[in-house]
């Protein structure tokens, strides 16, 4: 497996590289999650690049970029098992050299739900995601339904700016009760653990609700938002349901189905999760 610390090694790496490559971006601390989307990439590609950066731009606070879990080790060794053929992992001022000036703005998508708790996010995510699929080339890069809106904005931006890389949607990773995988999971207390189980229990609670027929959005986010205030140790940020495509709230879930995200304060941690309604998906 090559480790590709600069722009330089990776470009050397990739001009050796033929067949179709596959590009899996994070930002390390990997999970069961993350290697699903590497075995995907393994399996429908020739070559599997997985980059590991935490990008700055995308972080609201220094405090919760500072915070955000690192080990480098463990992730090369986890990536190895997977025989990944290239992590790339850059530095910051690599790429995003003092005199760097260029941003790309996703519009309508970002308007709401994670675009208004955090503002900035999503210009961060939408250029260095940018700059990745510039520098990788890749034929498809796998991205995670977790991140549901961020996944809407990728596409957007693939589509709007005639970037030739297939993006390709990969479900949820869970834990056993349900709780969906997730790099800042590690920083939940014992308690804090048991009690982010809600994001769970609302998304499955509205799921199964929009089964038995209740097709009204609002009373299926409203059940989401009760099953929230019920857990003392959770706070609802947002609870959403919405257009899977646009994004912007339904009041009824129709033919097309609708997806609730959620986004929930767990003691110190932000969680987010989602769940489609009323489509096969
Ligand atoms: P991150 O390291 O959090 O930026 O995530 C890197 C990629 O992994 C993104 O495309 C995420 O959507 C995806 N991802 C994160 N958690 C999960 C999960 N539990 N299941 C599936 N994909 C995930």
């Amino acid at each position: 497996m090559n480790v590709a610390e600069s722009l330089e090694a990776f470009v050397t790496w990739r001009e050796t590289v033929g067949g179709r490559l596959g590009l899996v971006p994070t930002m390390g601390a990997l999970h069961d999650g993350h290697l699903s989307l590497v075995r995907r990439a393994r399996r429908e590609t020739d070559r599997v690049v997985t980059t590991i950066f935490v990008n700055p731009t995308q972080f609201g606070s220094s405090d919760d970029l500072k915070a955000y879990p690192r080990d480098l080790d463990r992730d090369l060794a986890l990536l190895r098992e997977e025989r990944v053929d290239c992590v790339f992992t850059p530095g910051e001022a690599m790429m995003y050299p003092g005199d760097f000036s260029t941003w790309v703005v996703v519009e309508r998508l970002t308007d709401r739900w994670e675009g208004v708790s955090r503002p900035g996010h999503f210009r961060g995510v939408a250029t260095v995601v940018l700059k990745l699929l510039n520098i990788a080339r890749a034929d498809r890069a796998y991205f995670g339904e977790k991140d549901y809106q961020q996944l809407r904005v990728v596409e957007r931006l693939v589509q709007d700016l005639n970037v030739p890389t297939e993006i390709v949607p990969c479900p949820t990773v869970r834990e056993s009760d349900g709780l969906a995988m997730s790099s800042r999971n590690v920083h939940l207390s014992p308690d804090d653990r048991r009690a982010a189980l809600v994001l769970f229990r609302a998304l499955s609670a509205a799921r199964d609700a929009c089964h038995a027929g209740e097709r009204n959005g609002e009373a299926l986010g409203r059940l989401v938002a009760e099953t929230i205030g019920r857990e003392p140790r959770a706070r609802a940020d947002y609870v959403a349901v919405a257009d899977p495509r646009t994004l912007e709230p339904v009041t009824r879930v129709g033919r097309g189905g609708a997806v609730c995200l959620v986004a929930v304060w767990v003691g110190s941690v932000r969680l987010i999760d989602n769940v489609l309604l009323g489509s096969p998906g």
